[in-house]
C-alpha cells in the first residue's frame, strides 16, 4: 500500500455485478448490470469509475497501469458469512452428524489454537484458502483462545481484508481445555473489541458457539457486551440438527424455542448472524423478521452432516436477509462457487429455485447486505472498496468445450456455478491490490 504504483490502477474486461438489492424476492435482469468491454478505475483501494471502456478510456490517468483480463468474467469478491478458522484443515473428516463430528474432529483441532505460532501459521493458510477461492470477506469463528482471534485479525489486516471474527465463548459441554468462564469470556472479548473492532477493515463478532455450550450466565454476558458495543456483530449457530434442538429444549426448558434462548439474552438484531437456521418453527421466522436478524445458509455442511434442507422460500416470505456460507470445516469446500452449486441443489430438492442471478447476488451483494456492509462492498458502485475476482470460464477442458455452446451470460455464469471451483479463480483483488493469481501458483 506504500507502493505508489498500487495506488491507482485500471482494469479492463467483461464485468458482471448486481447493481441493486434484489432480496427478499428473486433477482431479475433489471437488478444485474453487465459490460462486455468494461473499465474499472481504482484509486487508494476504492472504485472511482465503473462503466464501458468507450465511456471511460479517456479518464485513465497517464501514469496509471492498465490490466486487461481478456476472455474472463470479472465479478465482485465473494462474501462467506459463516465459517470456522480453527477448522481450516479438517475439511472432510468422516463421521456421523453434528454432535459426534464436533467431538471427533472439531474440538481436537481447536485445542491446538492455544499456541500462538500455530494460530499465526493457520491464519495465513486460512486466508490464502479464502483468497484462492475468490472470497474477499468472511465472518469467522475463532477458537476459545483469544490468541486465535488476534492471530486472524493480524493476518487479515496484513492483507487489508474486510473481515469479521470473534473468539468463541464456551463454558460447558466441551473438553476442559476449550472452556472459558462467563467472566473470562467477557474480559477477553472486550479486550479484543477494543483492540480490533473498526481497526481498518476489521470487525468484531461476539461469538457464543451455540446455546448448548454456554450457560445462561454466559449468554447474559454476551448480551451485555452487545449492549455495551452496539455496532459489534454477534454470530452463533441455530437449529442445525434435530438432536441439537432437543438438547437445547432440555437445557433451556423455560424458553419458547431455540431462537428464544438467544432473543431472551438480547442476542437477536440486524448484526446477529445465525448459522444454519434450518429446522425453525413459524414463530422463529416471525422473530427473525421482527428483529431483522440474519440467517447464514451453509449448504455443503448441511448435506455433509446430514443436517437438513434450508428453506429459502420461508426466509424470502419473511423478508429475512440470508447470507451464503461455507461453514468450513463442517462444510466441504472453501469455494463459494461450489457452495452455490450445492445451494441450488438443496433448493431443487424442495421445489424451490436459485436462478443464475440469485446465485451471483447471494455470493456478492446479498452477502454484503446480510453483513450490513452493502454500502462498502458487494458491487462495483463508485466509492465502494475494490474487492473483486477475475473468473476464468474456461478453466477446465470440459468448461472450455461448454464455453462455446452457451449463448447467454446467465447460462455462462450458471455453468461457472455448477462446474466451477478454485481453478476458476484467475485473479483475486482486495482493496485494489492483486492478492492471488492462479497462474503464479
Ligand atoms: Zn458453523
Amino acid at each position: 500500500m506504500t507502493d505508489k504504483k498500487l495506488e491507482r490502477s485500471a482494469i479492463r474486461g467483461r464485468f458482471l455485478h448486481a447493481k441493486t438489492v434484489c432480496d427478499p424476492s428473486s433477482c431479475t435482469d433489471e437488478n444485474i448490470q453487465h459490460f462486455e468491454d468494461g473499465l474499472l478505475l481504482l484509486e487508494q483501494g476504492r472504485i472511482t469509475f465503473f462503466g464501458s471502456w468507450a465511456d471511460g478510456k479517456d479518464l485513465i490517468p497517464q501514469d496509471c497501469p492498465l490490466h486487461h483480463h481478456q476472455d474472463k468474467l470479472i465479478v465482485p469478491g465473494f462474501v462467506d458469512t459463516h465459517l470456522h478458522f480453527p477448522q481450516a484443515a479438517i475439511v472432510g473428516g468422516y463421521g456421523e452428524q453434528l454432535l459426534q463430528w464436533l467431538e471427533r474432529h472439531a474440538f481436537p483441532a481447536e485445542k491446538e489454537f492455544h499456541d500462538a505460532d500455530h494460530a499465526a501459521d493457520m491464519a495465513s493458510f486460512f486466508l490464502k484458502q479464502l483468497l484462492r477461492n475468490g472470497t474477499t470477506t468472511a465472518s469467522a469463528f475463532c477458537s476459545v483462545h483469544a490468541i486465535s482471534a488476534s492471530a486472524l485479525f493480524e493476518a487479515a489486516e496484513h492483507t487489508n481484508m474486510r473481515l469479521i471474527a470473534g473468539k468463541v465463548m464456551m463454558d460447558r459441554n466441551a473438553p476442559a481445555e476449550l472452556l472459558d468462564t462467563p467472566q473470562t469470556s467477557y474480559d477477553q472479548s472486550k479486550a479484543l473489541i477494543e483492540t480490533f473492532h473498526n481497526r481498518g477493515r476489521l470487525h468484531y463478532a461476539i461469538t457464543p458457539r451455540f446455546a448448548p455450550t454456554s450457560t445462561a450466565e454466559q449468554l447474559a454476558v454476551a448480551g451485555a457486551l452487545k449492549q455495551e458495543f452496539p455496532d459489534v456483530y454477534m454470530q452463533t449457530h441455530l437449529s442445525e440438527n434435530l438432536a441439537e434442538i432437543q438438547w437445547v429444549k432440555e437445557l433451556f426448558p423455560q424458553r419458547e424455542n431455540y431462537l428464544d434462548v438467544y432473543h431472551h439474552h438480547g442476542l437477536t438484531g440486524p448484526r446477529s448472524i445465525f448459522g444454519h437456521s434450518i429446522h425453525l418453527e413459524n414463530q422463529e421466522y416471525d422473530r427473525f423478521q421482527e428483529t431483522d436478524s440474519v440467517m447464514a445458509f451453509c449448504p455443503t455442511s448441511n448435506l455433509f452432516l446430514g443436517s437438513g434442507l434450508f428453506d429459502m422460500k420461508k426466509a424470502r416470505d419473511h423478508k429475512i436477509r440470508v447470507g451464503l456460507a461455507t461453514d468450513i470445516g463442517g462444510g466441504t469446500s472453501y469455494s463459494m462457487l461450489r457452495t452455490l452449486a450445492e445451494a441450488y441443489k438443496v433448493l431443487q430438492l424442495q421445489g424451490q429455485n436459485l436462478s443464475p442471478w440469485d446465485a451471483l447476488y447471494a455470493a456478492t451483494l446479498g452477502g454484503a447486505r446480510a453483513l450490513s456492509m452493502d454500502h462498502l462492498i458487494g458491487n462495483f458502485d463508485v466509492g465502494k472498496e475494490a474487492d473483486f475476482v477475475v473468473l476464468d470460464p474456461q478453466a477446465t477442458t470440459l468448461q472450455a468445450k461448454q464455453y462455446k455452446r452457451v449463448d447467454s451470460l446467465a447460462d455462462l455464469f450458471f455453468s461457472l456455478v455448477i462446474l466451477g471451483d478454485e481453478r476458476s479463480i484467475s485473479h483475486t483483488y482486495v482493496a485494489g491490490r492483486l492478492v492471488h493469481e492462479q497462474s503464479a501458483q
